[in-house]
């Protein structure tokens, strides 16, 4: 349920204004000692054999993209997981600001509203341990995942996330957290600004399932908006699934997702399969290393129709 094995050294971000003549440079420093050397050769011909092949791996890499081709296949799809092949979401520049700092309603419950992490746990003490500063919350490298007190059935929640300034990293190495739906459910944070991952590793796609229709990251340090709107299973009395968990998410006004069903458990290169359980769980945030902020998170229960007033 971790991507914390991940082996990195497999991936390489090529940026979004990326050249090819970058990633060669990167390709070929690290398979050459010496390094590149833009110079006149003294044996033009020997350069070249040299440089062909290390020039034609690097475009098959670049044209294959970043990810695996050896996991388990996505039940119900053509594709594998993370699969390499899949093609990356196109890139929507969002608005300014959609539902940046919204105030939460009435009846929501506030998770975090800039003053401390009261309504989360985590921790060797069972206190969240991350760090507050200036009206928002910050990930502390090693310190563990940390989720909410309460736990919630069917909900709208509104998050918001910033990934680090300056960048560092690549691929999943970069501005990597999660948002657990129940704990289990996994939308991906991820700062894909600039940097290249497999397609179903996005930010905002339900990680290992089902990439985002679109690209809406805002740049590094600045805030981004999940709106959230999620369905949780049913289970007969038999444990089978009777409605699979689904999810709404809507990044920085753009539609990522539109009640789009998880086929279980978020995992890593895995498939996992649902398993019965009381069909609530809390919001969990995950701990990948890095130092990724978030602020004005609140949560409502969808309720039902025809209730009486209050
Ligand atoms: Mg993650």
């Amino acid at each position: 349920m971790s991507e914390e094995t991940e082996p990195k050294g497999l991936f390489r971000g090529i940026p979004r204004s990326s050249s090819i003549e970058a990633d060669f440079s990167v390709e070929f420093s690290g398979a050459d000692p010496e390094g590149l050397r833009i110079q006149v050769p003294s044996d033009p011909m020997n350069t070249l054999a040299r440089l062909l092949p290390l020039a034609l791996a690097t475009a098959t890499a670049f044209a294959a993209g970043v990810g695996y081709d050896n996991t388990p296949q996505i039940p119900g799809q053509k594709w594998k997981v993370h699969d390499k092949n899949r093609p990356n979401p196109p890139i929507v520049e969002p608005g300014e600001s959609f539902s940046h700092q919204a105030p939460a309603p009435a009846d929501a419950v506030v998770l975090f509203d800039g003053k401390d992490l009261s309504k989360w746990k985590g921790g060797k003490d069972g206190k969240a341990p991350w760090k507050v500063e200036n009206g928002y919350f910050e990930v502390v490298k090693g310190t563990g995942d940390i989720q909410t007190q309460e736990k919630f059935k069917d909900f709208q929640l509104h998050f918001e996330w910033s990934a680090p300034n300056p960048p560092k990293g690549d691929s999943q190495g970069r501005g990597n957290s999660g948002l657990f739906l129940h704990g289990l459910y996994e939308v991906q944070v991820l700062d894909v600004y600039n940097n290249k991952t497999y397609a179903d590793g996005q930010a905002g796609g339900l990680y290992g399932m089902w990439p985002p229709l679109q690209n809406a990251m805002k740049k590094p340090g600045q805030w981004n908006t999940y709106d959230v709107i999620f369905e949780g299973p049913l289970f007969d009395a038999e444990g089978k699934v009777t409605r699979k968990a689904s999810v709404t998410v809507i990044h920085n006004g753009v539609v990522l997702h539109h009640k789009q069903e998880f086929n279980g458990p978020s995992g890593h290169q895995n498939t996992p399969k649902y398993f019965k359980y009381d069909g609530t769980g809390p919001i969990r945030l995950q701990d990948h290393g890095d130092p990724v902020r978030f602020r004005n998170i609140w949560i409502r229960p969808l309720g039902e129709y025809d209730q009486p007033e209050k």
